[in-house]
């Protein structure tokens, strides 16, 4: 009977803790509270820039990166104000930065913390290539994969007792955080779900259409991405399993008509 009570309670937080993913309309758990999840991004991001190598911004790479990142940028902001949905990125203090590293990576942390691995440059190739990565990363935190892969995990860790007095939310939160963004280890080794991935390869195209960048040209830097990543270490975020090369290639070719609308638009 207890056990019932607690599975009754959990289940109405659950559905009233609810929200929609912009232009997809997917629904998704979120328990974590926005200003929470930002300040905890903004910590570890700083964090983060102080153990790495940033490159200056007078470096030729690092302004061709903050261009892209910017185009992407002001493309978003256009998106969520058309869409209704400006509200959700207003507290976003965005940022991008090249951080020297081989690794084949980039990420994009709530908040709007962006940031490009060096590595990764070659691959990337051109400013198309470059916003097909980077729209995906900033795709992810838009998308809130980062509150929503936390809200599952404080909900099968804590169920009921989310936010108990014997540990504080905060704390909850602290914990779930460092567990899934592996802060103290190489930072920001969140791995996403197979549905999160094609959201955020969806979100992408747009973005980087609506920025100027031809949405055809993302097929492109994933199968460069596809061939430079074999045989290498694949960073969390590229893992084969999730999803495959080809079902990604598949999945933006299904998608690729809707982003050339916002593309033509131009
Ligand atoms: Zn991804």
């Amino acid at each position: 009977m207890k056990l019932k009570v607690i599975a009754l309670v959990v289940a109405i937080a659950l559905l009233e803790a609810c929200s929609q993913v912009p232009l997809t309309g997917r629904s998704q758990l979120s328990l974590v509270d926005e200003g929470q999840m930002l300040s905890l991004a903004q910590s570890s991001y700083t964090d983060f820039l102080k153990e790495n190598k940033v490159v200056s911004s007078t470096n030729k790479d690092a302004a061709y990166v903050k261009k892209v990142g910017n185009n992407l940028i002001e493309a978003v902001k256009t998106f969520m104000n058309q869409k209704g949905y400006g509200d959700q990125i207003k507290d976003y203090k965005w940022e991008v930065n090249l951080v020297e590293s081989k690794e084949l990576n980039a990420w994009c942390m709530p908040g709007g913390k962006i940031v490009v691995y060096t590595g990764i440059l070659p691959v990337a190739k051109d400013e198309a290539g470059l916003a097909t990565v980077m729209g995906h990363e900033i795709a992810h935190a838009i998308a809130r994969h980062g509150a929503e892969r936390m809200s599952q995990q404080m909900a099968m860790e804590y169920g009921a007792a989310i936010g108990s007095a014997a540990t504080s939310k905060n704390a909850q939160y602290q914990s779930v955080f460092n567990q899934l963004y592996g802060v103290g280890a190489p930072i920001v080794m969140l791995k996403y779900g197979r549905n999160q991935e094609s959201e955020a390869d969806r979100l992408g195209l747009t973005f980087m259409a609506i920025a100027g960048y031809d949405p055809n040209k993302a097929i492109d830097f994933w199968q460069r991405m596809s061939t430079s990543s074999q045989g290498q270490q694949k960073p969390p975020e590229w893992l084969s399993t999730h999803p495959s090369d080809e079902t990604r290639i598949a999945g933006i070719q299904k998608y690729l008509p809707e982003a050339l609308e916002y593309y033509k638009k131009k």
